[in-house]
């Protein structure tokens, strides 16, 4: 068998494994029998998966013996909580994502300064549009519209990349999401424009939020701006930031056209569109929920989306609470 199988007690002590462990692992038969499996593997995000019991989505992780081999660990319970154990190596998977990535990343960069000096050029003609023949007018206007949204498509690219390799470090530090949501909806506001959408911003807590400031703004523009996109003009708009027990929660409600329950699964997939035929005059990129949920990934958070055909949506980002910063009594 080419998955390492192991079995532990309640507590974690190995009580069995078998050869595709010792090489993808490193156990060895000699000294680990009653080891404890956390003392070996030992990174602390599988002794937090060994201690929850909340076996619903398998744990990665790199084996702790050779580290260029990237493990896929998923346990079941038996008898009195004691622990079935397999590991499988997805190196190759993996590193074929990896490539992907990386891929995407380089042509986005690559195709970034040819851009540039298109839309420069393009840019120029249009400010002296006056003195071009008129049949040029419209095809230079036109080229330009879809030059902008190329820059647009390949600055999103870039930075879903950025966010999703972690290519940029992201910074851990208290963030006043009341004040950071609050600029957003002045931009979202500016973005509506004659539109006049009815943009409210609920605070009911002042509690900040260990993460990174600009991954953040991302997440919450792209939520923001899309409750504008997809809600007819003076619609409603509701963005709340709360905290409770379960962490915080940053809520964005319309009462737009709504999304079909089928979509709704697949909406954080890149370029999924709900309705296709919706998206053309909204100029999206079809990253913008893409962006949103590796934000949240990254901040140990996932996204909630609640909607109904001709009923509005509802975008609930959840952090943990270990996340939130507890002022200090002054
Ligand atoms: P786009 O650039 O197309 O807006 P997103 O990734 O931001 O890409 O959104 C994906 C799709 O989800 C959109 O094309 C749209 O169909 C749907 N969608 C996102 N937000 C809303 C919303 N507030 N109301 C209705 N549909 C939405």
């Amino acid at each position: 068998m080419c998955d390492g199988v192991i079995m532990t007690d309640a507590s974690g002590a190995l009580e069995w494994w078998n050869g595709s462990a010792e090489h993808l692992l490193g156990f060895r038969r000699s000294t680990d029998q009653g080891q404890y499996i956390y003392n070996l593997i030992r990174t602390p995000a599988f002794k937090s998966y060994f201690d929850a019991k909340n076996y619903r989505e398998p744990l990665e992780l790199h084996s702790p013996a050779k580290p260029h081999i990237h493990l896929q660990v998923q346990i079941s319970l038996f008898g009195e909580d004691d622990r079935l154990i397999v590991a499988k190596d997805i190196s190759r998977l993996h590193q074929l994502e990896q490539m992907r990535r990386d891929f995407v990343s380089n042509v986005s960069h690559e195709m970034r300064t040819p851009l540039t000096v298109i839309s420069g050029y393009l840019e120029t003609l249009v400010d002296n549009a006056d003195d071009l023949p008129p049949k040029w007018r419209r095809a230079i206007n036109t080229m330009a519209t879809q030059s902008f949204r190329m820059e647009t498509l390949i600055t999103d690219l870039i930075l879903l990349s950025r966010i999703e390799t972690g290519e940029q470090a992201i910074s851990d530090a208290p963030t006043d999401v009341n004040s950071l949501v609050r600029q957003v909806c002045q931009d979202a506001q500016a973005l509506s424009g004659k539109n006049q959408h009815d943009i409210t911003f609920e605070a009911s807590s002042h509690q900040r939020l260990n993460g990174d400031e600009n991954q953040l703004r991302s997440a919450f523009s792209n939520l923001i701006f899309n409750a504008v996109k997809y809600t007819p003009a003076q619609g409603k708009i509701l963005v709340c930031w709360f905290t409770n027990s379960d962490g915080g929660h940053l809520s964005v409600k319309d009462t737009g056209a709504g999304i079909d329950q089928v979509h709704i699964p697949r909406l954080t997939e890149r370029f999924y569109r709900a309705d296709p035929s919706r998206h053309k005059d909204t100029g999206g990129t079809g990253l913008g929920l893409a962006i949103v949920k590796h934000v949240l990934i990254n901040h140990d958070g996932n996204l909630e989306i609640r909607s109904q055909l001709g009923e509005g949506s509802e975008f609930i980002c959840h952090f943990p609470a270990e996340r939130l910063v507890t002022e200090l009594a002054e």
